[in-house]
């Protein structure tokens, strides 16, 4: 099975030459030619396997050109290990009648994002091979928070990569600098940069766009790549959980085999209420999607509208991870609804322009299986709230902007089927916001923030969290470098 740009302009290429690449020759995402289909046999079958082999199962079915199902298992074995994921991968929770939960934050850092990047350098080292390439890789990666931790956690120690993550100074929590101050492998380097993140992220941009750099680092036998959402690598394990859920569903006897679910995503590249929509496209039985915004609503209005616009104030939120306005994901649903012709003119218009507005035909195509919803910030405080007290179930900001939408969605739509709610953070990983929301108090000190949730909320702070403050600082944040400097660390660590 081929992978083709969603700007139709590439030549298709193979599974493994799409994970090496990133992002397409013609600036596009890539997308399978066909989405492969999941049989009902086949999923009747996934109910009975374990979390490993259902995702090995469902990466098999978009890789197998040129990955061996024993290698996607012996991967997904390595990647989703107990040991990483206490308890399970990917465990459901019941609230009340209609709504259930999956939570998605039970791996070493405490977010969703693990449940890509723990299993993605595992393709992208084979691709590199499978590709004929012999070099080493160098990830870039700049962040402002999730992202750059679990990038870390994700490539450490993995043979033929090395990684560094560059955060600004000012613009992580005390908790996110801890845990990549912290950070444990012989592959890894971790600097913190003068400046915000708009400084760090045009540092990297800088780097990949040095072509002497290039060239001296080809010479020592090194490329560079990043660990973007855009990257099919990290897409295609998400499509894994979703039919996982469905399963554990189905097993629990809560759904009947082949009873139609919804399904709503606290959303902010658009990648993960993909991963989603893809599960339904190969089979899974999904009615609707919930596309959940907080205060950033510019999806939520294009849902609404028909019309996607960028120019707009961007707001600061609870729930920062969500605080986005261009969806970069969202260009793989165009595609895939609309065509790669008018997507080119869609991204044409967004860089031109700042907007875009897709035709009528394309807007049904979109309402018959999209709702739009989003949620401020005091909506989200009190979401937090109500939660705790009906369910006592405890949840962070992302998880609390979803499950608003999620019950709008109910009272206004599709009150009979069963909706499932993904929640992406662990709530310790947002302890003040999640403290203040739930007693009106400010704890000074972040880490006693995570302290007094415990007490007040019982529930028992994940273990990569908690145990953050004990480990041994390795890379000292206090010693922030200028972005100029940036060039000359990554040389230098590619001796
Ligand atoms: C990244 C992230 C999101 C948004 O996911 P997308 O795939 O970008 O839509 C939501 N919540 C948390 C906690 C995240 O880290």
């Amino acid at each position: 099975m081929n992978y083709v740009s969603t700007r139709g302009k590439s030549v298709p290429c193979s599974p493994a030459e799409a994970i090496k690449n990133g992002l397409a020759e013609d600036g596009g995402l890539y997308l399978p030619e066909e989405i492969p289909l999941l049989s009902s046999d086949e999923l009747k079958e996934l109910c009975e396997e374990d979390y490993p082999t259902r995702a090995a199962k469902i990466l098999y079915k978009f890789l197998s050109d040129d990955y061996a199902y024993e290698e996607l298992l012996s991967d997904c074995r390595e990647a989703y290990r107990e040991e990483a994921f206490p308890g399970g991968a990917a465990p459901v929770r019941k609230l009340g009648d209609k709504i259930r939960v999956l939570e998605l934050w039970h791996g070493p850092t405490a977010a969703f994002k693990d449940m890509a990047l723990q299993i993605m350098p595992r393709l992208f080292v084979r691709a590199v091979r499978k590709t004929g390439d012999s070099r080493r890789a160098k990830i870039l990666v700049a962040t402002s928070g999730d992202t750059g931790k679990a990038a870390l956690e994700g490539y450490r120690d993995i043979p033929g990569v090395s990684i560094d993550v560059f955060y600004p100074v000012d613009g992580v929590s005390r908790v996110q600098k801890l845990q990549m101050a912290t950070q444990e492998g012989e592959n890894v380097g971790v600097y913190s940069v003068v400046g915000n993140f708009d400084d760090a992220q045009n540092g990297v941009k800088r780097i990949f766009g040095d072509r002497e750099l290039g060239e001296e680092l080809n010479r020592r036998g090194v490329f560079l790549s990043s660990a973007n959402s855009i990257n099919w690598g990290r897409l295609v394990p998400q499509v894994a959980y979703y039919v996982s859920a469905y399963c554990d569903l189905v097993k629990d006897g809560d759904i009947a085999l082949f009873e139609e679910i919804n399904v709503c995503v606290p959303t902010g590249n658009f990648g993960n209420i993909l991963a989603a929509y893809l599960a339904k496209m190969m089979g899974l039985p999904i009615r609707g999607f919930v596309c959940a915004s907080n205060r950033n609503s510019v999806l939520t209005d294009f849902f609404e509208t028909g019309t996607y616009d960028r120019r707009r104030e961007f707001y600061t939120t609870t729930s920062p991870s969500m605080d986005i306005l261009i969806s970069s994901n969202l260009e793989r649903l165009l595609y895939l609804v609309a065509g790669a012709e008018k997507t080119v003119d869609f991204m044409k218009k967004l860089t031109e322009d700042g907007c875009y507005t897709v035709p009528a035909e394309i807007r049904e195509e979109l309402d018959r299986s999209f709702f739009g919803a989003c949620c401020g910030e005091e909506q989200t405080r009190e979401e937090i709230r109500k939660l705790f007290d009906i369910y006592r179930y405890l949840s962070d900001t992302h998880t609390a902007v979803g499950l608003f939408c999620a019950e709008k969605y109910l009272e206004k739509m599709d009150g009979g089927r069963k909706l499932l709610s993904v929640s992406t953070a662990s709530p310790y990983k947002f302890a003040p916001a999640v403290y203040f929301a739930l007693t009106g108090e400010s704890p000074e000190n972040e880490l006693d923030a995570m302290e007094l949730l415990k007490e007040y909320s019982g529930e028992p702070i994940p273990s990569p969290l908690s145990g953050v403050v004990k480990k041994k600082i390795r890379f000292d944040p206090a010693k922030a470098i200028q972005a100029e400097k940036m060039k000359e660390i990554v040389l230098r660590g590619a001796e």
